[in-house]
């Protein structure tokens, strides 16, 4: 009898145990995630064209979890930084994509955040891409070293940095559009050949459809197939149709969640930067891309539901950046901003011939950065620290300079007192970046037609973040949210690792 007794004292506990526990089951796995990046999408596009849109944001609006504030937390705010964000969860510092081009010192040229001189372009001439330059995992690199190498991680754009770096190292493909060609492409990085689906997307020729038509008053398509059509549909909103069209024949020939894993496929929507940048954000042909890419995103839905059922799918919707109103318009509200015109780095020039003689001081540049002529000043014995002390002074006197860094103040992390700070030092790495950054006054854009981003102010970083599917609590969510907290979500989900360089928080406010 006590042997009885001690028995269900012992087992007590564990059927305790067992009670709470059961409530607790794993979350439902999505049979696919469908990431969705929209090139240059502000977040008051939402807004503004709410009442218009009939397609895909009006059901994330409806349905998903909506995050008012979230932002990008790193500098520059362009295209290549945005995308190696969104699946790494990681900033440039760690990531090493800082930014969409810059200077490569071991073998002083000029690269892209994705070029591989070794790689081979497959489906046109020209040069290859590869998520080489990447030094951090993404949700796909991980979700397929977390047990599930079966499942399939592809990303598609116009851009090759777009399909590239969200869809990472371990991606079973990556597609992006060749405008020379009006073909998407690939690279053997991938595989030694594009599959006959994507073959027989390229041959049906696809681009030839849009000729002649009109996207919005008064912008009209040559009528001519030809790389001057090719460049005019990526930079209209049939560019986002045609891709929208990609993924349809992607998801049925792939299979892409019917396969009882979880997939993963990252959309590049590119097409409303390239509007963007030529019109700016006020123009009636922002307008039409904005609800365009709404209708575009309607018919992925209608795809993805039909082959896998909405209600399988994770879908999270964002954008790589947001953008500065035209200076012109501006203007003419009263507003500050403007233009600085002219060769920015002429008075560091000077001043560095001026304290060491004539020379090539300053040996390449990218965006406002600087990269000092490293050999030359060892051979003059140059105090590299000075140096820098030098431009920085000089260039602070520049009416439109808001804050200049040299490297040794960052890598010290002397200055953080202010987000627009925190975003440029989370955003140096050592090897890659120059030797100062410099960011302007709020508005102030060096382009010399249109508009532009990269700056580290709110215009550029305030972008739309939106969850929706299984284990997501719908609503309307307001406290700080940061691009580089959807990798770590996304991982929490799936309840796999973490990306390698992810810094995000779990949006845990979110999760049911
Ligand atoms: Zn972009």
């Amino acid at each position: 009898m006590r042997r009885l007794l001690l028995l269900t004292l012992l087992l007590l506990p564990a059927v305790a145990l067992l009670r709470a526990q059961a409530p607790q089951a794993p979350p439902q796995e999505p049979k696919l995630i469908l990431f969705v990046a929209i090139d240059q999408f502000r977040y008051d596009y939402l807004p503004r064209f709410r009442d218009e849109y009939k397609g895909g944001l009006k059901t994330l609006l409806d349905r998903g979890a909506v995050f008012a504030n979230a932002h990008l937390e790193h500098y520059p705010s362009v295209t290549a930084v945005g995308h190696s964000t969104m699946m790494s969860g990681a900033t440039p510092a760690i990531s090493g994509i800082i930014g969409n081009d810059w200077y490569d010192r071991e073998t002083s040229k000029q690269v892209t955040s994705v070029s591989d001189p070794l790689g081979k372009l497959l489906g046109a001439a020209g040069e290859a891409s590869s998520p080489k330059r990447l030094l951090v995992s993404t949700i796909g690199d991980e979700l397929k070293r977390s047990g599930s190498p079966d499942s399939k991680v592809i990303g598609i754009s116009m851009k090759d940095r777009g399909a590239i770096l969200p869809a990472g190292h371990m991606a079973d493909a990556a597609y992006w559009f060749d405008n020379a060609s009006g073909a998407f492409v690939s690279s053997d990085y991938y595989f030694p050949q594009t599959p006959a689906w994507v073959q027989a997307f390229n041959a049906a020729g696809h681009v030839k459809e849009y000729a002649g038509k009109t996207w919005v008053a008064g912008r009209t398509m040559p009528t001519e197939p030809g790389p001057k059509l090719n460049a005019a549909v990526y930079g209209s909103s049939y560019g986002n149709d045609l891709l929208e069209s990609f993924a349809e024949d992607l998801i049925r020939e792939e299979k892409l969640g019917q396969r009882g894993v979880t997939d993963v496929l990252t959309v590049g929507f590119s097409s409303n930067d390239s509007v963007g940048h030529t019109y700016g954000p006020d123009s009636p042909e922002a307008h039409a891309v904005s609800v365009g890419v709404d209708g575009s995103l309607g018919r992925l839905f209608a795809a993805v539901e039909s082959a896998v059922g909405i209600e399988n799918v994770l879908v999270v919707l964002t954008a790589d950046h947001s953008v500065s109103p035209l200076p012109e318009v501006l203007e003419s509200q009263k507003m500050p901003g403007g233009r600085v015109l002219g060769d920015f780095f002429a008075p560091a020039r000077a001043a560095l011939e001026a304290k060491y003689g004539p020379g090539n001081w300053i040996e390449a540049t990218a965006g406002t950065s600087p990269y000092f002529n490293y050999k030359l000043m060892d051979e003059q014995g140059v105090d590299r620290a000075e140096a820098e002390d030098i431009v920085a002074a000089v260039m602070r006197e520049h009416p439109q300079v808001a804050r200049v860094y040299t490297r040794q103040q960052i890598l010290a992390g002397r200055a953080a007192y202010d987000a627009i700070d925190s975003r440029v030092l989370r955003s140096f790495n050592p090897q890659r970046s120059g030797d100062l950054e410099i960011v302007l006054n709020p508005f102030w854009i060096r382009s010399t037609s249109g508009t532009t981003h990269g700056s580290p102010y709110n215009y550029d970083t305030h972008i739309p973040l939106i969850f929706m599917g299984p284990g997501i609590k719908p609503g309307r969510y307001y406290k700080a949210a940061a691009l580089n907290d959807a990798a770590p979500t996304i991982a929490a989900l799936l309840d796999i690792e973490m990306p390698s360089g992810s810094l995000g928080r779990i949006l845990d406010e979110i999760i049911k």
